[in-house]
């Protein structure tokens, strides 16, 4: 497996006041095209910091983060919004859907950006709505929805400019089990089959049993690298 995403030796330091916290603490790391990928740690070990810098919506303090092409660290503000809107889709725990627009709207929403004409736009936003099985809610607002419901919208929405890479930070944090596995299996089927690239990051044991590998994040360190259940399933069927 090719890497996608390659992290060599990353820092992010905060400074607050006198103090200087150092989030991220020297991460070197590669994940593979197609690869689904759990950090895994502590609430405060840095996993979000890492996902934030690996997704170009912040940049380190040293270090260099290259997806596919690109060295993100070394972009500007404006070409970092293009590089998300052509190469990444985010799924969020608070989902952050627009509440006054509806359930199709959301998720044609970053086509928009993109420059795909409406018709093509509203077209690919209902093929994806079908998809994860809100056919009959497609002009549902939010607030008209469950907390599963919007978050099966918001994975619509991630997965519509097609990108290379899904980040999804704490993406079952506010559901129940049985919606928590129903939405992994709904993102994890997705990826496969488009040969997407994920990194999900949570504190969830159950989450992280649908990860090809586990990344333990701890005081901003990459503690161990495990490897989850798909590469035994690959041992056990060769
Ligand atoms: P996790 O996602 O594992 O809970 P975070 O990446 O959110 O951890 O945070 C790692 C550390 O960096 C924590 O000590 C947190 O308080 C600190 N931190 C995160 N973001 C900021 C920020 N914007 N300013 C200052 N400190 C921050």
């Amino acid at each position: 497996m090719s890497a996608l995403i390659t992290l060599n030796d990353i820092y992010k330091v905060y400074r607050m006041g006198q103090e200087k916290i150092i989030a991220v603490n020297g991460v070197s790391l590669e994940i593979g095209e197609g690869e689904i990928c759990c950090m895994k740690g502590p609430s405060g070990s840095g996993k979000s910091t890492l996902l934030h810098l690996m997704a170009g919506l912040d940049k380190p303090s040293k270090g260099t983060i290259t997806i596919g092409k690109n060295r993100i660290d070394k972009l500007n503000e404006n070409q970092l919004a293009l590089f998300r809107q052509r190469y990444v889709g985010f799924i969020f725990q608070s989902y952050y859907l627009i509440p006054t627009l509806t359930a199709l709207e959301n998720v044609a929403m970053p086509l928009t950006f993109c420059g795909v004409p409406k018709n093509k736009r509203i077209k690919k936003a209902k093929e994806l709505l079908e998809a994860v099985g809100l056919k009959d809610r497609m002009k549902h607002k939010p607030s008209e929805m469950s907390g599963g419901q919007q978050q099966r919208v918001s994975i619509a929405r991630a997965f519509a400019n097609n990108p290379k890479v899904v980040f999804a930070d704490e993406p079952t944090g506010n559901l129940d089990t049985a919606t928590t596995f129903e939405m992994m299996n709904l993102m994890t089927t997705m990826a496969k089959a488009w040969n997407q690239t994920m990194v999900i990051v949570t504190h969830d044991n159950e989450i992280s049993g649908y990860a090809s590998r586990i990344i333990n994040i701890r005081d901003g360190k990459i503690e161990k690298i495990e490897n989850g259940r798909d590469f035994h399933d690959e041992e056990i069927n060769a």
